[in-house]
């Protein structure tokens, strides 16, 4: 069966659910490869042989602490070399992003971004792009080269499928770019407690409704009674109530989770964009004929500042 590469993103050994999900995803087209690189690479290998890598190739070294991407690029390209492989999926954060790309072009193969589905086809891997905000889903396939392909959070299930995930080291020799960009410092975000908002099975986001940047407390207090993470039309971004990094929508992040509430938020197909792939949505808004109610698959037509916390409360009360 041909191996496929997977770009592992991971925390210091603590491998994050995107690429889990990815595992899920590779299984399909082949047996998974895991690539782990940087602080804690090897303590990747539990859990992605407990999620069918058949093996782990790692490497640890400086060079990826100290510069941007160029290094990880290095290992995975030796990695690749090493392998062989039908397809490298890797998981489309910004920075996966970019090592793909690089990849892609030293390879000479064709790449493919924001796929929320892969199948085994006849001729490759088939991958599924939602398109043009989500208005059309598309399916494509690379047709120069070894298929890369990122793939957006929560595009599949995360299944245990416990395989051997044999750890071997991964032999890297650098590039004379791999130094050419060096990280001076960084700033950690201050944590919120909330899941990461690409990631969240459930997103919670206000928009201009909300009317105010202190009465974002409503959703934050929803979104912690559901663990979720919370998001925020433009319209609130740029009124300065919530940061930029929670804006969902075309200029900002896309999501789709399993559950995305709006509440305040009209459904501007910009807004769309980012969230129109969620698997069930909710909106709460007091205009019954804002566009966000055509895409919705449960609508509440209220005034949020009554319906959210009473959500809330409905929602605590059941978790006793
Ligand atoms: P509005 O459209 O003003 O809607 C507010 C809604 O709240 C209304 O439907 C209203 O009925 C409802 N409401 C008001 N009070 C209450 C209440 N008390 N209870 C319940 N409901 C209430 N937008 C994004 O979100 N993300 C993007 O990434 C993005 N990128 C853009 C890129 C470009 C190039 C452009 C041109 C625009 C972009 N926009 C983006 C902006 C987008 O077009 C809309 O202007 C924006 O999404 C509107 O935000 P909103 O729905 O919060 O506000």
């Amino acid at each position: 069966m041909a191996e496929v590469l997977v770009y592992v993103d991971h925390v210091d050994g603590a491998v994050r659910k995107p690429t889990l999900e990815l595992l899920t995803l590779a299984r399909r087209i082949g047996e998974p490869v895991a690539v782990a690189l940087g602080n804690g690479a090897a303590d990747t290998a539990a859990a992605l042989a407990e999620h069918g890598a058949v093996k782990v190739l790692t490497a640890d070294a400086p060079e990826f602490a100290d510069y941007l991407v160029v290094p990880k690029v290095d290992a995975l390209q030796a990695a690749y070399d090493a392998v062989s492989p039908a397809a490298v999926l890797l998981p489309s954060s910004a920075e996966a992003k970019e090592i793909a790309a690089r990849l892609a072009l030293r390879i000479g193969s064709g790449i493919i971004t924001d796929a929320v589905d892969l199948e085994a086809g006849d001729q490759g891997t088939v991958a599924t792009q939602s398109a043009f905000a989500a208005s059309y889903t598309t399916k494509s396939r690379v047709s120069k080269g070894t298929p890369v392909i990122t793939v957006k959070p929560n595009s599949a299930a995360v299944e245990a499928a416990p395989a051997a995930g044999a750890v071997e080291a991964l032999t890297v020799s650098f590039s004379a770019t791999a130094t050419g960009t060096k990280v001076l410092s960084r700033t950690p975000r201050e944590s919120t407690g909330r899941p990461e908002l690409t990631e969240a099975a459930i997103v919670v986001s206000g928009g201009r409704g909300v009317n105010g940047a202190e009465n974002f407390a409503i959703i934050e207090a929803l979104a912690d009674s559901l663990g979720a993470a919370v998001g925020a039309s433009r319209a609130a971004v740029d009124a300065g109530w919530y940061p930029h990094t929670n804006q969902v929508g075309q200029t900002g992040k896309s999501v789709s989770p399993q559950l995305y509430i709006a509440s305040g938020i009209s459904g501007a197909i910009q807004h769309r964009a980012g969230m129109q792939t969620s698997k069930t949505i909710v909106a709460v808004n007091k205009d019954a004929e804002a566009p966000i109610f055509d895409l919705v698959d449960y609508g509440v037509v209220g005034d949020l500042f009554a319906v959210v916390p009473q959500l809330t409360d409905e929602v605590k009360s059941r978790k006793g």
